[in-house]
């Protein structure tokens, strides 16, 4: 996106007059901070200014890579191979803009980052403390981006709830920073919930009150209220809120439940968010966000024209969050074909032989998800096969391409007892195992295959196709066992063949049956790549013959 010089007051801003927005959430966590700062990001960069987000996030953990899906949602990879916060995933799908190490820093890497410092003598012999110690390096972080000069406006998350013992640091060091770069050039937007008593009647506004004097008491006065409520804020809420808070009227906003993140931005622009921001940080609001595209999608993803179900085979099911990017990209895929999918989640762990036909039957699609360890594979292998013979498009995603591959060697290779090493170190068929260099590791954060690689798409292959003709790609990975070369003949002969090559190492990364109408399995992460702005072309392709599929199954029954 390009910057708009015709703005008078940012024209003759210099390099170094980057803005800043830290965003804070009060009274409880789940507000969803991320989407309102990635709601706004879009209406600055629909207006033409270059704007970014970053996420700190107050546990010690050094990244969330050995987090439990269950605890902490999906581990977002980014194309420089960091392991971040799924926040990012929604910066990169509402922006179309590729985030990195840099926007997502944890308390962990922080502490690291000075202790290092204090090992190599850095401080000179002085006391190591948070403050200034630990509170200089996050503002170090929070400028990283900012001093790159690329960004007009950075927006920066801070994780968590203010008030927590954790936060803390991050609060200080916003305060510091408000006071060192002045008015006009840092400010707070503060995220809040506005509860609804139903025996009351009542929307409460006591609660905000009490988390804008906790900021307060940090030092911090809240510029901007946003206030999560399921109804209307009424005219006399808003003034109670803005007289009580300290706020100007204009600068409560409301943020009422939507039905799709996707109508947040348009929701907040409606609250006139973005403009008192721009207000506030002394930039023009002359030129009006474009959000043509935007509501293009929107249109498309509301007024489906038909639906399919796709079947999500996943040993995280219980938690949405597990398989965040997933759901997204089937949004961004199902609006572009104007189809409502609908994902049926499936735990792999119950699919057994008595129930699996069952559990499989009515998906007009399988789509076999990433995870890790034994439990669960089993079923997915099923659900493999169950796709496989039945000729029902498939698309298998790390774990999910892995399991393809050792279905196929047990059942048309024969190979009995095929397996991945992670599974079974002792099957007597490796087909997925470890490459040579990843055996002597035993660390378990940071050490995957992770990041960006490479791939050739083979000439003529379905693949190929799906990615428009392309020859080279390069996709987002995290994962540690691989394609064991040592089979490749085997399988190519047989029917299953790779159809994507890393050329420097050799490594398979898409492998496909041409006897099959659709299944593909990709050794890595595509939901990582698929925006709003530009759905990620293998899920368009899966849902289009997931949608092909579905019209013959119709057909052929009314035959
Ligand atoms: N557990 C597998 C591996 O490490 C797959 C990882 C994944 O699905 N992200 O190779």
């Amino acid at each position: 996106m390009q910057f708009v010089s015709l703005n008078p007051v940012t024209k003759n801003r210099k390099m170094s007059a980057t803005k800043y927005v830290f965003v804070t959430g009060g009274v409880t966590s789940s507000l969803g901070k991320g989407i309102i700062a990635a709601s706004l990001a879009k209406l600055l960069q629909a207006r033409g200014y270059k704007t970014t987000i970053q996420k700190l996030d107050p546990y010690i953990n050094v990244d969330p890579g050995t987090l439990n899906p269950y605890e902490h949602g999906e581990c977002y990879v980014t194309d420089d191979g960091a392991e971040t916060d799924l926040d990012l995933g929604h910066y990169e799908r509402f922006l179309n803009v590729k985030t990195s190490q840099a926007n997502n820093v944890t308390t962990g890497r922080i502490y690291q980052s000075v202790i290092e410092k204090e090992r190599r003598g850095e401080f000179l012999g002085k006391t190591v403390q948070v403050i200034p110690h630990i509170t200089n390096e996050i503002k170090e972080r929070i400028q990283l981006l900012g001093k790159t000069g690329e960004y007009d406006i950075i927006i920066t998350e801070i994780g968590g709830t203010v008030g927590d013992i954790e936060s803390l640091p991050y609060i200080e060091s916003v305060r510091q920073l408000k006071w060192e770069l002045g008015d006009n050039n840092a400010i707070v937007i503060h995220l809040t919930l506005v509860p609804y008593l139903s025996a009351a009647g009542e929307l409460k506004t006591k609660p905000t009150q009490h988390s804008v004097k906790t900021l307060m008491e940090s030092g911090i006065q809240a510029d901007i209220l946003v206030c999560r409520t399921e109804h209307e804020l009424s005219d006399e809420i808003k003034e109670k809120l803005a007289l009580f808070c300290n706020v100007k009227r204009e600068a409560v906003i409301q943020s009422i439940d939507a039905s799709t993140i996707y109508d947040v931005p348009i929701m907040m622009q409606d609250e006139g968010l973005d403009t008192v921001t721009l207000k506030k940080l002394g930039l023009s609001d002359a030129t009006p966000p474009d959000l043509t595209q935007w509501n293009e999608f929107l249109d498309r993803h509301k007024h489906p024209k038909s639906e399919v179900t796709v079947g999500l085979i996943g040993k995280y099911v219980e938690l949405q969050d597990s398989y965040k990017s997933i759901l997204e990209s089937f949004i961004h895929a199902g609006a572009i074909n104007e189809v409502k999918v609908n994902v049926k989640s499936i735990h792999s762990e119950y699919i057994t032989n008595a129930n699996f036909e069952k559990k499989m039957k009515g998906l007009d699609g399988i789509l076999v998800a990433p995870g890790f360890g034994e439990r669960g594979i089993e079923g997915k292998v099923k659900a493999v096969r169950y796709a496989r013979e039945n000729g029902i498009p498939f698309l298998g995603i790390c774990l999910g391409m892995q399991m393809a591959v050792i279905e196929f060697a047990r059942n048309v290779l024969d190979l009995k007892g095929a397996n991945s090493t992670e599974m079974d170190e002792e099957t007597p068929y490796p087909v997925i195992s470890l490459m040579e260099e990843q055996k002597s590791i035993t660390n378990k954060g940071g050490t995957m295959r992770l990041g960006a690689w490479d791939c050739e798409l083979k000439e003529g292959s379905l693949v190929q196709k799906v990615y428009h003709g392309k020859k080279d790609i390069s996709e987002r990975h995290r994962h540690r066992y691989e394609f064991n070369n040592d089979y490749k003949e085997q399988f190519e002969k047989a029917g299953l063949i790779a159809s994507g090559i890393n050329t420097e190492t050799n490594l398979v990364e898409i492998i496909e049956l041409p006897d099959h109408p659709w299944f593909i399995g990709v050794q890595y992460h595509p939901e990582y790549r698929s925006t709003v702005a530009s759905p990620h072309p293998l899920f368009v392709g899966f849902i289009k013959a997931v949608l092909v599929h579905k019209k013959q199954q119709t057909n052929a029954s009314l035959a």
